[in-house]
């Protein structure tokens, strides 16, 4: 899941401080799960921004944001209330933004959300939400080999083999509060008895396959 977290409101407000109007959108996706970009966030993002003076010309939650024959059903759908906008506001992911301003393109397009990082869910409740980063996209997975926990995510130098020196009573040098990469893929390897993986000495990532920007078809 793609994890967003929605700007500081004094950000969001200079974005639009020359526009007076603007349209919100919304995502069905990781925005919602993340509270970034649900019903709840665009309807009390309109309200704040009525009281500050400025007209919302509407609002819709796209299912995805992310995906383009969303936005351009949505260009067809809601062509007035848009075409009476000065901006769209993307409650949506950086790959949600990007649709949109695609289709928009003579537009104004502004994310009203950062996004941080390909996350997991560790809690998710109706107050409160917790997600960590576990994967990179790195496009070569080496999960196989380190037990299932990723170092190029969990280990803040990235490590392809470690743990390095700096790790001190199981901890990290980069933060006491978390637990050295290498070492949980280590206990965890003893537990399934692969130990011997811990002993192969993996060379550098190849970030040719990280050329970018990426393209993948399937057939
Ligand atoms: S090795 Fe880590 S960063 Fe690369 S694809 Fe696998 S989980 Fe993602
Ligand atoms: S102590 Fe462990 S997690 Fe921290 S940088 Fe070294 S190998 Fe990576």
């Amino acid at each position: 899941m793609i994890i967003t977290r929605q700007k500081k409101i004094s950000e969001i407000l200079d974005t639009i401080k020359t526009k007076n109007n603007v349209f919100l959108v919304g995502c069905t996706l990781c925005a919602t799960v993340c509270k970034t970009g649900g019903e709840k966030e665009l309807k009390n993002l309109a309200e704040f921004l009525k009281k500050e003076g400025k007209r919302v010309t509407g609002w819709v939650i796209l299912d995805p944001a992310c995906n383009l024959l969303q936005v351009k059903k949505l260009k067809r759908d809601r062509a007035k209330e848009i075409e009476a906008s000065d901006i769209i506001l993307s409650l949506a992911c950086g790959g949600g933004t990007q649709a949109i301003a695609e289709i928009f393109d003579n537009k104004k397009v502004s994310p009203a959300n950062d996004t941080l990082f390909q996350g997991e869910i560790t809690e998710l409740t109706l107050k409160k939400a917790r997600f960590e980063e576990k994967c990179s996209l790195c496009g070569e997975c080496l999960l196989d080999e380190t037990a299932g926990m990723c170092p190029v995510s969990l280990c803040p130098k990235g490590l392809m083999n470690g743990p390095c020196g700096g790790v001190k009573n199981k901890k990290c040098e980069v933060s006491d509060e978390l637990d050295c990469a290498w070492v949980l893929i280590y206990e965890r390897l003893k537990k399934r008895n692969e130990l011997e993986q811990i002993k192969k000495i993996r060379g550098p990532r190849d970030y040719s396959r990280l050329k970018k920007p990426q393209k993948l078809e399937l057939k």
